[in-house]
């Protein structure tokens, strides 16, 4: 049986009344590969852009088993019972092959699912880890539309998703456990410096001297840094997802620097930078995509690449080729 799909002006006014289930189903076009659907899904971006914009974004990271989905559970039912409406969104571009390593089994995060004032969506799929990034950074407008004003964007701490996240959030949280000994690895790979907050995870049991320690190491380590442009210092602080402690201060924190951004203009300018930052990748990401899954392009690519393989042509001269091509140059 055919269902018969909302229109755009349906989607954007159930997304303007607060339902969930309209959210969910245009977020769905934005990550369908169907041109139509995204005409579809572009309009309804555009309706809900005026409504965008007032909330606040938080990155969340950290390797797999450092607790984020527990975290995330934990903190977004403390937010959800100050009354607040938290979305939950996440870049995981390893998601296609491993068919979702985070937020892929919705019942790892199953309080918060069931929150009325809630809203969980798991990652996109694609081949890049910019097209699942901009279908997430273009969700989060859907979302704030839909009257959410706190969105929470998980990412694993791996690879580039990271940056990306931190590209569209914000405040950036990186989730830590005591002694795993990856805490060198953070420096070398910039995380710490993207980060707004360390948060040492699993401060509990057995474990609550040692994270005290941590802390004490992480401070150290982040006075290293040089000072951020937002003129807030990192802060470095423990909780325990599983027992619910410490995630207040979290919160706390978090106010902290939304008070400070705001009167000193950061918030905005960032915000403004960002944007300019997701136009360019948008165009970035669109080109590559259309060139490279064009009817005439990929089978002369392959071409062209054998004949450098042979070399029958330089690297140069097989580029200008596919390229003229391309732009209907030749
Ligand atoms: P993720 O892979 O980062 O999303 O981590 P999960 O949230 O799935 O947690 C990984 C494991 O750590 C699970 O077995 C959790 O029960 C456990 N865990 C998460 N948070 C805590 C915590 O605060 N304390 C303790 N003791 N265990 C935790």
């Amino acid at each position: 049986k055919r269902r018969i799909q909302p229109s755009a002006d349906e989607l954007l006014a159930g997304i303007l009344a607060h339902d969930k289930t309209a959210l969910s189903r245009a977020i769905t076009l934005i990550e369908s590969t169907n041109p139509d659907h995204l005409t579809k899904a572009n309009t309804v971006i555009q309706g809900c852009l005026p409504h965008a914009n007032r909330s606040v974004r938080i990155g969340i990271t950290g390797v797999p088993g450092v607790g984020k989905s527990t975290f995330i559970e934990a903190f977004g039912s403390y937010l959800t019972q100050l009354g607040k409406k938290v979305a939950v969104l996440a870049v995981d571009p390893s998601s296609s092959i491993s068919h979702g390593s985070i937020l892929g089994d919705k019942t790892r995060m199953e309080e918060l699912v069931k929150d009325e004032n809630a809203f969980i969506r798991p990652s996109a799929s694609g081949d890049s880890l910019g097209g699942v990034a901009r279908k997430t950074r273009e969700s989060i407008i859907l979302c704030e539309a839909a009257g959410f004003d706190t969105i929470i964007i998980e990412t694993v701490g791996v690879g580039q998703s990271e940056t990306a996240v931190h590209s569209m959030v914000d405040f950036f949280l990186l989730l830590k456990i005591a002694g795993a000994g990856d805490e060198l690895q953070g420096i070398k790979r910039g995380i710490m410096e993207m980060a707004d907050a360390v948060v040492i995870n699993k401060a509990d049991g057995d474990n609550v001297a040692k994270a005290k320690l941590a802390k004490t190491e992480f401070n150290r380590a982040l006075h290293l840094f040089p000072a951020k442009s937002s003129g807030w210092t990192p802060k470095v602080t423990t909780c325990s997802a599983f027992e619910k402690t410490g995630i207040d201060a979290i919160w706390e924190l978090i106010s902290d620097y939304l008070t400070l951004v705001q009167s000193n203009q950061y918030f905005d300018q960032r915000r403004q930078e960002q944007n300019q930052y997701w136009l360019m990748e948008t165009i970035n990401e669109q080109l590559m995509q259309r060139f490279y899954h064009h009817p005439e392009i990929a089978p002369l690519l392959e071409q062209n690449k054998k004949a450098v393989q042979n070399h029958e042509l330089s690297p140069f001269a097989a580029a200008s080729i596919v390229l003229k091509k391309y732009f209907k140059e030749d």
